[in-house]
């Protein structure tokens, strides 16, 4: 019996037709203890910190619908997740749609029951705050970490709405401050659009943070943006954050914040698959926002997106467990 015949499996959908059944991450089994998975997705069904257009509430469970079309192996790098390790679904965290202070601390104490058991997170939005909250928990006490962010904004700003430091347009300042994030090793790749204030990106840049403008990705073309990425983050352990507004809105304009000539996901595809082999401690896709996506066209680009980052963890955690033991 090889190693992973005992790993979770998607159910096959060459005898169970993809429409029927409850819709769950890429049709995995349902799973309640993280102890049981190297790899727990998860929803984060919570748009309490977004600023205009709401809506990415509804994200984890469109992805999970769409999710569904996604077959067992990648096509372009022939890796198939659930052959290197445990993965399955682990459901939502808890939020409140009305409580914002309440919600954090729900999502950072789902995540941290997730780390004990010693899963590594990918994860769904939700918007980009749920970020913060989840790297308390994989990072807090710890040494900071790096991060690469797909995203057409910095959300490195301070503070909105008369003083509040708390929304999708700020979890990264927040991250950095409390010494989540190493600025050192964290690039931003994508960023583009007008801004509030014309120095509004040189806090992160004083930080040390590398930005990558979308004029910038243009410039280097993807093997000059790839060389920038690792030189950046190198070996490290890294936190990998894909916001769906990265994609230029023509492919993605289910989200909040949609800004023009942003990357094709052509071109987003090429970037993901030349970073095999980064030390991946987490991932997450947020910003999918069904209520602007009423073809269903961008939760499905999500969904595709979400199973590139599965693979590049799944070549991350290095394997079946049994062999990672061999290796210590
Ligand atoms: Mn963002
Ligand atoms: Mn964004």
């Amino acid at each position: 019996m090889s190693p992973s015949a005992a790993f979770p499996r998607p159910i096959d959908s060459a005898n169970t037709p993809r429409f029927a059944g409850p819709a769950t991450f890429f049709r995995l089994p349902m799973v309640d203890d993280p102890a049981a998975v190297d790899i727990a997705i998860v929803g984060v069904p919570w748009d309490g910190g977004t600023t205009n257009r709401a809506g990415a509430r509804h994200g984890p469970r469109q992805v999970r619908d769409q999710s569904t079309l996604i077959r067992l192996v990648n096509g372009a790098t022939g890796v198939c997740p659930y052959d290197l390790c445990r993965i399955a679904d682990l459901g939502d965290a808890p939020v409140n749609p009305i409580d914002l202070t309440l919600s954090m601390d729900r999502i950072t104490g789902f995540f941290a029951r997730l780390q004990d058991g010693g899963a590594r997170p990918l994860s769904v939005g939700g918007d980009h705050l749920m970020s913060l909250p989840i790297l308390r928990a994989l990072v807090g006490g710890g040494p900071p970490v790096g991060m690469v962010q797909f995203d057409a904004h910095s959300d490195t700003l301070d503070t909105y709405f008369d003083g509040l430091r708390y929304t999708h347009g700020t979890p990264f300042r927040r991250a950095i401050e409390e010494g989540l994030l190493d600025p050192q090793r964290i690039v931003q790749v994508g960023i583009r659009g007008s801004i509030f204030r014309a120095d509004d990106r040189d806090w992160p840049a004083q930080q040390g943070v590398r930005l990558i403008t979308m004029d910038e990705v243009e410039t280097l073309g993807p093997a000059g943006t790839l060389d920038t990425i690792r030189a950046v983050v190198g070996d490290g352990p890294t936190y990998l954050s894909f916001d769906i507004d990265a994609i230029d809105p023509t492919f993605a304009p289910g989200t909040g914040t949609p800004e023009i000539a942003g990357l094709t996901p052509r071109e987003a595809l090429r970037l993901l698959r030349g970073l095999r082999g980064l030390n991946l401690i987490g991932a997450d896709l947020p910003e999918v926002s069904p209520p602007f996506d009423p073809s269903g066209n961008t939760a499905l680009l999500g969904a595709n997106l979400l199973f590139e980052l599965l693979c590049l963890m799944a070549e991350s955690v290095g394997g079946p467990p049994a062999a990672r033991a061999d290796q210590t």
